[in-house]
């Protein structure tokens, strides 16, 4: 199904910036809405913060997005809906992963008691370190020894699932 298609099953209207909005967060699973709005200015440089955030709450609301937001993070935005997939996120770096189911013991989805509840749905948030931070963190020399982190410009770790900077370059467009 096209995105366009998708829009016009929830009943929304196809609009630059939805389409936008859609590319954005399919291209980068859990992106948060800054993330998202300085890649979609990126194609609509024209496009303001209040139309981002009414394209994300509105395709949210229509079901067509999911919106995850972690205790202490901002809110991320997935294109991934409706399979009651859970994630995993790094305390240190913030970094998110789909799970894609829970199982075993505990934690489990079972609730131990639905309180008379029709459960639909369980959501489960997994903490804990990235893979990139847990090898970090057993090389960090003692307190005060490490330089502060400089500005390098040239630093990027391509290994986090967070957005990287939006591309600096800006191409001349006259
Ligand atoms: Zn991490
Ligand atoms: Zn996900």
């Amino acid at each position: 199904m096209s995105v366009e298609e998708l829009l016009r099953a929830h009943d929304l209207r196809v609009t630059r910036p939805r389409l936008a909005v859609l590319a954005v967060v399919n291209e980068h699973p859990h992106a948060d809405t800054h993330a998202i709005l300085d890649r979609v200015r990126e194609q609509l440089p024209e496009v303001s913060h209040q139309a981002v955030y009414d394209v994300l709450a509105a395709l949210s609301g229509a079901g067509v997005l999911r919106r995850i937001q972690p205790q202490g993070s901002v809110a991320r935005y997935e294109a991934r809906v409706g399979d009651n997939h859970h994630h995993v996120v790094c305390r240190a770096c913030g970094a998110v992963a789909d799970v894609d189911c829970a199982v075993g013991e505990a934690p489990c989805l079972s609730a131990s008691d639905t309180r008379g509840y029709a459960i639909e749905e369980a959501e489960v948030i997994y903490w804990g370190l990235c893979p990139d931070c847990l090898a970090a963190s057993g090389e960090i020399s003692p307190p005060g020894e490490n330089p502060a982190p400089g500005e390098d410009p040239g630093r990027s770790d391509p290994e986090t699932s967070t957005l990287p900077p939006p591309n600096p370059r800006k191409d001349a467009r006259v």
